[in-house]
């Protein structure tokens, strides 16, 4: 058994900010990685909107920066994955993958979040060549193109709004009749003129060798199969967060999303923080989770400073 004040689940812009901050703090944080170390950037080439790199930086050469800051302040970094937590006592009990058993006074949650895909031929093999899940990260790299987007809640609304503002022509694939989006954000979808949206409509295949070059679609009513011309395919189908292993002991939303005090990292358990994706389901950026990985470890600098630990 091991006893640390500080420890960091995730290694995401989260976690790694949440490290910096706490090693800074001289709460000497042990962190593990998990099971992306770096996080989802790790999957990403350019990363444009991230302040500070004003040429953008590619996702894991900037995870790696991340790194290399947290490492510089003796972040303690393992490479393993949490597996189990036990959050009933004042002494936090979490145990590692390999059976590690460590008691720390303090914890915070940077797991993140992974988007949901349709797992089609072609999505996997052309990922960041056209395929992305974040039209907000992506999107400008086909502005003035015919792009795709599946899905009908209101990620898929947004994102394909947001996509018609940049691109050329935005095809939006829904699978039944009707969106599951609010009435809101589905008025703005049927009222964006260069925003095609396909009814009763599934994608069956992503083509392309070294780029997408289009989509082949079927209109799961008639049958009816037809190929798209499109530079970009974007997957809106929802996230699901890495919460599972705190599902005994944290409050959530209804979509796992681990709920925490407005304003703050503060989760239901005392000295339990949660940062990033893991409780952000609107914002879901680099630059928001980094931020609250800042607020978590602040938070849980001013936790242990009054409890006198
Ligand atoms: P994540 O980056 O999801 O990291 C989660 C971490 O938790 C990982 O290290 C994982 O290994 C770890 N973990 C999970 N479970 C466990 C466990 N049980 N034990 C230990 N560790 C665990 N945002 C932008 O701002 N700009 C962009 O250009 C951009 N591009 C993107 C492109 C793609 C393809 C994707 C998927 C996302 C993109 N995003 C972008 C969004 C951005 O990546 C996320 O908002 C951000 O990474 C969230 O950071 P996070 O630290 O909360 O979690
Ligand atoms: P969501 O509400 O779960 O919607 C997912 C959509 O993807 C559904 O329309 C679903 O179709 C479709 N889908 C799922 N699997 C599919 C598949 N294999 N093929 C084709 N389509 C598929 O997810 P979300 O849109 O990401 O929203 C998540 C939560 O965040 C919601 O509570 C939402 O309200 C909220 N949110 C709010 C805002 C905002 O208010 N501005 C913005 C974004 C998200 P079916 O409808 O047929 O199931």
């Amino acid at each position: 058994m091991e006893k640390v004040k500080c420890l960091i689940i995730g290694s995401g812009p989260a976690g790694y900010t949440a490290a910096i901050y706490a090693a800074r703090a001289g709460l000497k944080p042990l962190m593990y990685t998990g099971p992306q170390p770096g996080g989802q950037l790790m999957i990403t080439n350019d990363v444009d909107n991230y302040p500070g790199y004003p040429d953008g930086r590619m996702g894991p050469e900037m995870m790696e920066d991340f790194r290399r800051q947290a490492e510089r302040f003796e972040t303690d970094i393992r490479n393993e994955m949490i597996t189990k937590v036990d959050f009933s006592g004042p002494l936090h009990k979490v145990w590692t993958e390999g059976g590690q058993e460590i008691h720390a006074s303090s914890v915070i949650i940077a797991t993140g979040a992974s988007a949901k895909w349709l797992g089609i031929p072609g999505e996997d093999r052309l990922q960041n060549k056209g395929v992305s899940a974040c039209a907000v990260c992506d999107g400008f790299f086909f502005r003035k193109k015919e792009v795709a987007i599946v899905g009908g809640g209101d990620t898929a609304a947004e994102e394909s709004t947001y996509l018609a503002k940049i691109c050329s022509t935005v095809h939006l694939m829904v699978r039944r009749n009707e969106m599951r989006a609010s009435k809101i954000m589905q008025e703005r979808v049927m009222n964006t003129p260069n925003l095609i949206v396909h009814w009763n409509t599934e994608t069956e295949e992503v083509l392309g060798d070294e780029e997408v070059t289009g989509v082949r679609i079927r209109n799961n009513k008639t049958g009816e199969q037809t190929t798209l011309p499109v530079s970009a395919f974007f997957v809106a189908i929802g996230h699901h967060p890495n919460t599972g292993i705190f599902s005994e002991w944290l409050r959530f939303d209804e979509t796992g999303y681990i709920l925490t005090t407005p304003g703050t990292t503060y989760t239901n358990i005392e000295g339990v923080f949660a940062c990033g994706d893991a409780q952000d389901k609107v914002y879901r950026q680099a630059v928001t989770a980094a931020g609250t990985g800042c607020m978590a470890a602040l938070d849980a600098e001013r936790f242990l400073v009054a409890k006198g630990l």
